[in-house]
């Protein structure tokens, strides 16, 4: 029917000098939760080559199996802090675990990934021409003394407590990024990325969405840690990707706040689980850990205005999500 399709080349040429894609593209920590997502989305696009490197820190090849071997997708393994040689278009750069367990096993290789592995990865875009977008974190404001967080505020962040080798990382991986594009203009992009949530986080990755589902789920008690007065903004996550593309390909460099403005208290999350998974579970105060951020909800005034992008996912469109891929690889069906 349709004249103008041309038939598919055949696969000995698809990668030879007669196909060229339009767009090849690296993901540094793409086989992390929010990469694999993003890996997901850009595979759907057929001009894209999409190549991904991964130390499995964190992440796990489980994630992306479904596209290994396809002739547009490539799996190095990598550690970021090592130099990487490749030729590509576009930089979607995540490795670092984000997860408060791992980011503080071995701070050090946290700031390392940080600080070298930017570096790196910067070092790359200016040889190859490259346009680089950082994830960076809600985690440099700190523990906000400004409510909610305009990317204009600066933060107030502990300079030497153990979270600092996450959120001080994540300052000077900024500054690299803006000190790059100043210096030798480089293309540069970065997001500030807010608690996201959603399928493939690691059930026992620590952070308190996928605890509390996991928790709900088995039938063990939620573990709010004290006072449970904490506020978080939560993105489910396919948000969250549709807004790293949008930046990656608009004009504007950012800092840009991506995450969803509905705030809750880590006590209202806890009940909003109980409700929709399990009313049976019941909630206890637990200990929490240093310099634990009081509140957190992003100003996304800039994200609307300048990608035209805002969360569409509410928490609780999210959460039976996230349940059912978590019920899924616990082995636990929902009873009927
Ligand atoms: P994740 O831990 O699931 O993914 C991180 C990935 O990076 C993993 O696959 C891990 O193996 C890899 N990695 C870690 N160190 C590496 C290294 N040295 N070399 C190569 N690969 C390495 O976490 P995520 O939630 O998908 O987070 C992705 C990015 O988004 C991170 O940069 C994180 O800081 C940022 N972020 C996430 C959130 C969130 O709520 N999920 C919030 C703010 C910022
Ligand atoms: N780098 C890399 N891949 C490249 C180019 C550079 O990993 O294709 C690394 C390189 O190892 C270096 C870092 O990026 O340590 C910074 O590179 P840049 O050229 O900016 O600085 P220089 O090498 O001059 O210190
Ligand atoms: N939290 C909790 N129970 C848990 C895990 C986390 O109450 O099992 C709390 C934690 O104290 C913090 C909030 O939930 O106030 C978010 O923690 P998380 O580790 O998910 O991310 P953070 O925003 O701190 O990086």
């Amino acid at each position: 029917e349709d004249n103008n399709k041309q038939p598919p080349l055949p696969s000995p040429l698809r990668f030879s000098k007669f196909f060229q894609p339009n767009m090849r593209i690296l993901i540094t920590g793409g086989a992390g939760f929010i990469g694999s997502h993003l890996v997901d989305r850009l595979m759907e696009n057929e001009k894209n080559e999409v190549i991904v490197a991964d130390n499995y820190f964190t992440g796990s090849k489980d994630n992306i199996k479904h596209w290994i071997g396809h002739p547009r997708f490539e799996l190095i393994r990598h550690d970021v802090t090592e130099t990487l040689l490749v030729e590509v278009d576009r930089i979607y750069h995540l490795a670092c675990p984000a997860s408060p367990i791992y980011y503080k096993y071995n701070p050090v290789k946290t700031i390392k990934t940080n600080v070298i592995g930017t570096l790196n990865m910067l070092g790359l875009a200016k040889r190859v021409g490259a346009r680089i977008l950082l994830t960076s974190t809600s985690e440099v404001y700190g523990d906000p003394l400004v409510h909610p967080q305009p990317e204009t505020y600066w933060g107030n962040v502990n300079p030497n407590g153990v979270r600092s080798c996450y959120d001080e990382g994540k300052r000077v991986a900024e500054t690299l990024m803006f000190d790059y594009h100043r210096q030798h203009g480089i293309e540069i992009r970065v997001a500030r990325i807010f608690n996201t949530y959603g399928p493939r986080m690691n059930i026992d990755d620590g952070r308190v969405v996928s605890n509390f589902i996991a928790q709900a789920i088995r039938g063990e008690s939620l573990t709010v840690q004290s006072p449970g007065s904490q506020t978080r903004s939560f993105c489910y996550v396919s948000d969250l990707v549709d807004g790293l593309i949008r930046l990656m390909e608009g004009s504007d460099t950012g800092p840009i706040n991506l995450g969803n403005p509905g705030e809750f208290t880590v006590l209202e999350l806890a009940e909003t689980v109980k409700e929709l998974i399990n009313p049976a579970v019941e909630i206890k105060t637990v200990d929490n850990t240093p310099d634990d951020p009081k509140q957190r909800k992003p100003d996304i005034t800039k994200a609307k205005e300048v990608l035209g992008w805002e969360p569409k996912f509410a928490l609780r469109d999210g959460l039976p999500l996230m349940e059912e891929d978590f019920r899924q690889r616990l082995g636990v069906p929902k009873a009927k």
